[in-house]
C-alpha cells in the first residue's frame, strides 16, 4: 500500500463522509476543528446519529466489507 493513499471514512448507515485515512492516521474535520487520530477512532454520525468505529491503519484489502465500486 502507498504511504501517502487516502481513503475516504463513511458512515456504515447513510455513507456521510466522517473523515479521511491518511498516512496512518485519521483526519476529522467538524466545523472549524480538524482532528487528527492515530489508532482506534469512534464518531458519531453528524446525520444520521450511527455509531461509527475504524482504525487509522486499513484492514487489508481482502477484509474490507464494501466492493470494488
Ligand atoms: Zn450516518
Amino acid at each position: 500500500m502507498k504511504p501517502h493513499e487516502e481513503t475516504e471514512w463513511r458512515c456504515r448507515k447513510c455513507g456521510a463522509l466522517l473523515g479521511i485515512r491518511r498516512a496512518g492516521r485519521v483526519h476529522v474535520k467538524h466545523k472549524r476543528a480538524q482532528f487528527v487520530v492515530r489508532g482506534h477512532v469512534m464518531a458519531v454520525c453528524p446525520r444520521c446519529a450511527e455509531l461509527n468505529e475504524t482504525d487509522s491503519a486499513p484492514p487489508p484489502p481482502a477484509e474490507q466489507p464494501w466492493p470494488a465500486a
